[in-house]
């Protein structure tokens, strides 16, 4: 089968390799979809450590073609997206729910193979059934989707509350569809231009704000004044993070759901002592893919204004340029293998 391959950090091929065959309990996809995510390129650069030489891809759906155990038969042929997290499902992390905590935790697509190939090894127990009128593009999302949706949780964002995305990348969309589901109001979304601006608008935000052409602190002063109760900052950026704490009101939350990898940051400590804030960190979003697909398949979100590129795996560099670059309009390229 075709598969992209980073050999060693920096180097990354397209090649034949062989039809990986599953092992008792694991099932192979055929894929049908893989979306590029920034994090991706971390993995290129050897910034994010992995297990070189690599499939990198950890947001795909696909069909199930064949299963490692008797007992996971009746998934042949099924639509579907999964978990990528590879666990004992013994230890009392895993049998408590919470598999990134197993010590055998592995991840797909950053230590074990993903999902820019023609196919893809995934374990039986986090596969999840597509819904018919979902298509595979979309369902790709549900991994990021899943982020979004653990994160908002675990600050128990609530009904009726104020909320502000600095960032309109993937991950900033994802939290704004969540948060709109939730019933959260004046969701504001930033960002430096106002041309990466018209999806979030078109997915229903409040208000959109480009930072290059005005004072986000000024504006937001008249559109949540006294503060905001939800503050998500999805660029990892140091400069929105300490603007996201002095945005927050009194006692509201800040959530970093940006990449940060190895990033040290100068933060302004009264503006999280003094104001009494909760800084909650993403990444919690083990066991969110079937709610997201729940969520896609009933149409609560709809993510299909943030694929903007479909392309043949064939333009993985084209894509991964893209996925840096982020030129305007930009938002998630999408293989179709
Ligand atoms: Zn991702
Ligand atoms: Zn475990």
């Amino acid at each position: 089968m075709k598969a992209v391959v980073i050999e060693k950090p920096g180097v990354v091929v397209m090649k034949e390799v062989p039809v990986p065959v599953p092992q008792p309990g694991f099932a192979r996809v055929k894929v049908a979809a893989a979306a590029v995510c920034a994090t991706d390129l971390e993995v290129l650069t050897g910034r994010i450590p992995a297990n070189y030489p690599l499939t990198p891809g950890h947001e795909w759906s696909g069909v199930v073609e064949a299963v490692g155990s008797p007992e996971d038969e009746c998934w042949i042929g099924k639509r579907v997206i999964g978990s990528n997290d590879v666990v004992c499902l013994k230890c009392d992390a895993c049998r408590s729910g919470n598999w990134r905590y197993c010590k055998e935790f592995e991840e797909i697509g950053f230590k074990r193979d993903g999902a820019y190939a023609e196919y893809i090894i995934v374990p039986a127990y986090g596969l999840c059934e597509l819904d018919d009128h979902v298509s595979f593009e979309e369902a790709a999302l549900c991994e990021p989707l899943g982020v979004a949706l653990g994160t908002l949780e675990k600050a128990k964002a609530k009904f009726a509350e104020t909320c502000l995305i600095v960032g309109a990348g993937s991950i900033g969309l994802c939290m704004l569809a969540v948060a709109k589901a939730m019933g959260m109001r004046r969701i504001v979304v930033c960002a430096t231009s106002k041309k990466r601006l018209g999806i979030a608008e078109q997915m229903g935000a409040y208000a959109t704000i480009a930072t290059s052409e005005c004072d986000l602190e000024e504006e937001m002063k008249k559109i949540h004044p006294g503060g905001t109760d939800v503050v998500i900052d999805a660029t990892g950026i140091e400069s929105c993070i300490q603007q996201c704490l002095r945005l927050a009101k009194k006692g509201g939350r800040v959530l970093l759901a940006g990449y940060g990898r190895g990033k040290i940051m100068n933060i302004r400590m009264d503006d999280v002592h003094i104001n009494n804030l909760q800084v909650i960190g993403a990444g919690n979003n083990w066991n969110m893919h079937k709610l997201a697909a729940t969520l896609m398949a009933d149409g609560v979100i709809d993510l299909k204004p943030l694929v903007t590129n479909v392309m043949p795996l064939d333009s993985y560099q084209e894509a991964l340029e893209m996925a840096e670059k982020r030129p305007l309009g930009f938002v998630k390229a999408v293989f179709k293998p």
